[in-house]
């Protein structure tokens, strides 16, 4: 999820039961060992596909070995794009104009987010004649996309972004024209017709996620489904939906991230794995209608001027920024429904139901400082951020994302999130 996300349709009304929307859903195949059941489901849209994926990791495992060997026995041509960092204009442009005389029937994307980011750009762009810049929000030439796509199969191999159940590809670069010094821009190319058709949530292939993915994707997963519970945008599908998520991911990111450092074996771990790939799941689903909250408000600008993974600046966010939500929300807002939400999220994260709402806001905040210090997440300061930095990033902070929080934050407040994670 990036910067500048539009507002999302909000759920609140003068009385009665609210008006929302629920934007499309892939078809989602969910279960360990699904994989398998890729080609089935390429061959379901035609013959030719292209495989989009992270540069190193699957390609080395032996899941790729069978999935080519899969595609060849199902009569199907395969050919392939390899991502090495983040996605780019570049690369999706480069990708796409190699394969316009003869484009393929379905793109499928198997990684992380910025894999299936680059798959679902590709997927956009392959036969509407368009590049990236003609699209992409606030840095693009503004043209309206008409599509049409092509088919779009997401197979996520992280727990984290939500990408696989999202509108939007996020890409990252800079313009042509930018003045020397300029940070890179990471923005949205977004419209309902990029969302994948299938997703394929097979936990057995986040087996071999190292500890800091997880608990850098796992917090990202888990800020998600905190800020979309909280927005002004959420609504009772997403309430639902975020409420799922938290459930699932309660207990299931200290203990994978917890068996993974101390070198247990996969299958230990499998029950767990499944729960936080749902987890991030929802998270997406959450997100996509509900809206974000100030965290990734924080983190766009932060990620921006800092080489800080998205995820693990989202853990090192939310403690601090829960708790200076709670404060401005008991200071100027007693009667948010957020406050509530709040103790929900309390309630589910600790596992204990009987907590009153105070009790349970406790909870929640007690339960985030530890999970920053069981999974292991950097301060700010790791990554030279400064206090001398902090007004800028506070300036930069006001996207959309930042407009869904439960309440307006001052520039003080702000800054006070960043000093607590310094
Ligand atoms: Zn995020």
């Amino acid at each position: 999820m990036g910067a500048d996300d539009p507002l999302p349709v909000t759920a609140s009304t003068a009385a009665g039961f609210p008006s929302f929307e629920v934007a499309r859903l892939p078809r989602l195949v969910v279960g360990p060992g699904r994989i398998t059941e890729l080609p089935g489901l390429i061959a379901a849209f035609g013959r030719s596909v292209l495989l989009v994926t992270g540069a190193r990791s699957f390609r080395e495992s032996a899941a790729w070995t069978s999935l080519v060997a899969s595609l060849e026995e199902a009569g199907l041509g395969w050919d392939h794009v390899a991502v090495a960092r983040e996605p780019s204009p570049e690369l999706v442009d480069r990708a796409v104009a190699a394969r316009r005389g003869d484009p393929p029937d379905v793109v499928v994307g198997i990684g992380g987010g910025s894999a299936l980011d680059t798959a679902k750009a590709i997927a956009g762009l392959l036969r509407s004649g368009t590049v990236v810049l003609d699209h992409l929000e606030g840095v693009g030439r503004g043209i309206p996309y008409l599509g049409p796509t092509t088919p779009f199969v997401a197979v996520p191999m992280t727990a984290g972004t939500g990408s696989e159940v999202t509108k939007n590809a996020v890409l990252s670069g800079r313009l042509p024209n930018a003045a020397p010094g300029t940070p890179p821009f990471k923005k949205s190319f977004r419209d309902e017709r990029l969302v994948a058709q299938v997703v394929v949530l097979d936990a057995d292939l986040l087996a071999t996620c190292p500890p800091a993915v997880i608990a850098g994707d796992g917090m990202d997963a888990v800020t998600q489904l905190l800020e979309a519970f909280t927005s002004t945008g959420a609504s009772p599908f997403t309430d639902a939906i975020a409420r799922t998520g938290l459930e699932a991911a309660a207990g299931a990111l200290p203990a994978w991230h917890a068996a993974t450092v101390a070198g247990a074996p996969p299958e230990s771990s499998a029950a767990a794995r499944a729960a936080m790939s749902w987890a991030a799941c929802c998270s997406g689903i959450a997100l996509a209608n509900a809206g974000l909250g100030a965290v990734h408000g924080i983190v766009a600008p932060l990620g921006a001027a800092f080489p800080v993974h998205h995820g693990t600046g989202c853990g090192m966010l939310l403690a601090a920024t829960t708790r200076a939500n709670l404060v401005a929300l008991a200071a100027r807002a007693p009667g948010s429904p957020a406050l509530a939400s709040y103790a929900d999220a309390g309630r589910i994260l600790a596992g204990n139901r009987a907590l009153t709402d105070g009790q349970a806001r406790d909870a929640l905040l007690a339960t985030l400082d530890t999970w920053t210090v069981v999974l292991r997440l950097p301060r700010l300061a790791d990554f030279g951020v400064t206090p001398r930095d902090l007004p800028g990033l506070v300036a930069e902070s006001r996207g959309s994302s930042m407009r869904t929080n439960p309440i307006l934050l001052a520039d003080e407040e702000i800054a006070g999130i960043l000093a607590a994670a310094l």
